[in-house]
């Protein structure tokens, strides 16, 4: 068993993909976590290596949204594609990390991303609603590194 099993079972894991499912009935945005143990980086700076590996940059609105949970080294970002930062601030995630961290700082990991999931998707149902044509452009399967 891996570490990140540890900070996750398989029933929280099927928690965050259910919501991520229900998060997009309402939104043509796509969101995806992954979670790994451990990164040297700037948080912000790994999720944006991430994003282009799972090839996050090529949805049609360029409106992706990547959690991101490094979990031994406690750190997280919320990053989200040109599409939405052309249409917002900096800080437009702010209020969701915070979130986040309230339930990281309790150990509640699976609980922070869910909740952090839930929070996003009506975000970005402001600003990309669901159509009726809408496709499922990236997974909703939780991806891990090492
Ligand atoms: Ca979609
Ligand atoms: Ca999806």
């Amino acid at each position: 068993m891996s570490k990140i099993e540890e900070f996750l079972t398989v029933e929280q894991e099927q928690d965050i993909i259910k919501a991520i499912e229900v998060a997009e009935k309402n939104t043509s945005g796509e969101i995806r976590v992954h979670i790994e143990k451990i990164t040297d980086l700037p948080p912000l700076q790994r999720a944006l290596e991430v994003f282009h590996l799972l090839e996050m940059d090529k949805t049609d609105l360029r409106n992706g949204v990547l959690i991101y949970v490094a979990i031994e080294s406690r750190k997280f970002a919320i990053l989200g594609d040109e599409g939405i930062h052309t249409k917002v601030t900096e800080n437009f995630w702010d209020a969701e990390k915070e979130l986040m961290l309230s339930y990281f700082k309790k150990e509640e990991f699976s609980k922070g991303i869910e909740l952090a999931i839930r929070e996003v998707g009506k975000k970005l149902k402001e600003f990309f609603p669901y159509h009726s044509s809408d496709t499922d452009e990236l997974s909703n399967e939780v991806s891990r590194g090492s």
